[in-house]
């Protein structure tokens, strides 16, 4: 062997038990006690997870007159030293481009940069006759199995229901997903306008803009679409306990729905949006913080299986010279926070340690059902022989407080500051390097591997 991680309990979604696990070029080889290698890492004491899975980042994105903090280098740094070994980001298709300009731009901006692996999902904007019927089939077999769909947005990346049903048809034909950013963006228009002129700035209004119902009517809008089609479908960041409902009804009746929420919707609510002077900035996104009273259905619908993901959506943006350009104007702040180097913790913290659902529940969440969904296992995602040795030493006791001195990503403030949480990852390995040691990144940017995603796992 290689390395041998020893003395470790292993943690997968379905199983605990202790044993070492033996590397071999990248690879787990062995599964067993007593095993020996050239190099040799003590777990004693902690588990060892796989690797994080955050199918849901934007570094380096161009948005509302800026770009996300993070670029493909500080992000995936980032996202290492808090237990995540891949990402999937989203390559946008901007006016008049195609499909494969979008993913080029993306591939750039990646490549060279990112310490871990990752892939892309590819949002259309522009459902051409070539998008549907040649580029989406093209992008497949290029390994960018899942296409995301903007229902808000109105003016930038918004698309039509036609759309959006085009795009349904054809990924049943493809075997790929559609994701959906579920908000009635016609609504949110109407709304913000409304406020705007009615002298209503404050960040507040940003979440009065974007009310739960329009959330839930385009998550049941979509899913009745997909219906339609006969096709799978993915929610991204579900907020509001309205909106986890109507996945419910669905799923309840058998249809493949799926769906995500992320950390900042099960810890924060909207009176974050009226911390004094202008911090409510900084929790300003699409969607918005809800009212508290939608925190507990959310981490039911985690225990319950049905909500499948925690993601991040990770878009942070400076609170200097970033989030202040909407100083006066709530629709200027660019929207979006930072959360890939924090999920991991945070899940394992408030879910385990409080209670929700079970370690193996945690690392379903975080790493085996992103693999599954999204094309990724059975290489990630897993302990298993032949997955790639991409694996989290976690230690259990150790206290971390999430201050922006403690973390890595690119951005002047952590809006979790306040927030010290219990258990952390002491080491992270991918395809059995060490990347991040005690708290320290000690891989290579560029290092991460492009990975070309199979058709999700029959859902
Ligand atoms: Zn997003």
């Amino acid at each position: 062997m290689d390395t041998v991680v020893t003395n470790g309990t292993i943690i997968t979604a379905t199983e605990t038990y202790r044993a070492d696990i033996g590397i071999e070029n990248g690879k787990i080889t062995a599964l067993a006690r007593g095993l020996e290698g050239a190099e040799t890492i003590d777990a004693e004491g902690n588990y060892v997870f796989p690797g994080g899975i955050d199918i849901h980042t934007h570094f380096e994105l161009p948005f509302m007159g800026t770009v996300s903090a993070d670029d493909f280098e500080t992000g995936s740094i980032a996202a290492a030293c808090g237990g995540t070994t891949t990402f999937v980001d989203f390559a946008i298709q901007g006016e008049g481009e195609s499909l494969h300009q979008a993913l080029q731009t993306w591939m750039e901006r990646a490549s060279g940069k990112a310490a871990i692996d990752y892939g892309f999902h590819v949002a259309i904007g522009d459902m051409t006759d070539e998008v549907m019927n040649k580029e989406m089939a093209e992008l497949v077999e290029q390994g960018i199995t899942s296409f995301k769909l903007f229902m808000a947005y109105k003016g930038t990346f918004m698309v039509d229901d036609e759309t959006l049903f085009k795009s349904l048809i054809k990924a049943n034909e493809l075997g790929a997903l559609i994701m959906v950013h579920a908000e009635n963006g016609d609504v949110l228009n109407y709304l913000i306008n409304k406020h705007i002129a009615e002298g209503k700035l404050e960040p507040i209004w940003h979440a009065r803009s974007h009310p739960p119902e329009a959330e839930a009517e385009a998550v049941g809008r979509a899913i009745i679409l997909a219906r339609l089609a006969g096709t799978p479908i993915y929610v991204v960041h579900l907020s509001a306990a309205d909106a986890l409902e109507k996945v419910k009804e669905a799923r309840d009746q058998g249809q493949p729905v799926l769906a995500e929420t992320c950390p900042q919707y099960l810890l924060f609510s909207t009176q974050h949006y009226e911390l004094p002077g202008f911090e409510g900035a900084k929790y300003v996104m699409s969607p918005p913080l809800r009212d508290k009273s939608n925190q507990e259905p959310l981490w039911q619908g985690l225990a319950s299986d049905d909500l499948q993901v925690v993601g991040t959506d990770h878009c942070p943006f400076n609170f200097v010279g970033q989030k202040d350009m909407g100083k006066d104007d709530f629709s200027k702040i660019p929207n979006g926070m930072p959360g890939v180097e924090t999920r991991v913790p945070l899940m394992y913290h408030f879910g385990v340690n409080e209670g929700w659902f079970s370690v193996n529940r945690f690392v379903e969440l975080v790493s085996t059902n992103p693999a599954r969904l999204f094309g990724l296992a059975p290489q990630k995602g897993t302990i298993s022989i032949g997955a790639d040795a991409d694996l989290v030493i976690f230690d259990s006791e150790k206290e971390v407080r999430l201050s922006v001195e403690n973390l890595h990503m690119n951005v002047d403030h952590s809006p979790y500051d306040h927030i010290t949480v219990k258990g952390y990852p002491v080491l992270t390995m991918q395809r059995g390097r060490i990347i991040v040691k005690d708290g320290e990144f000690v891989g290579d940017a560029g290092a991460g591997q492009f990975l070309r995603r199979s058709s999700p796992a029959s859902i």
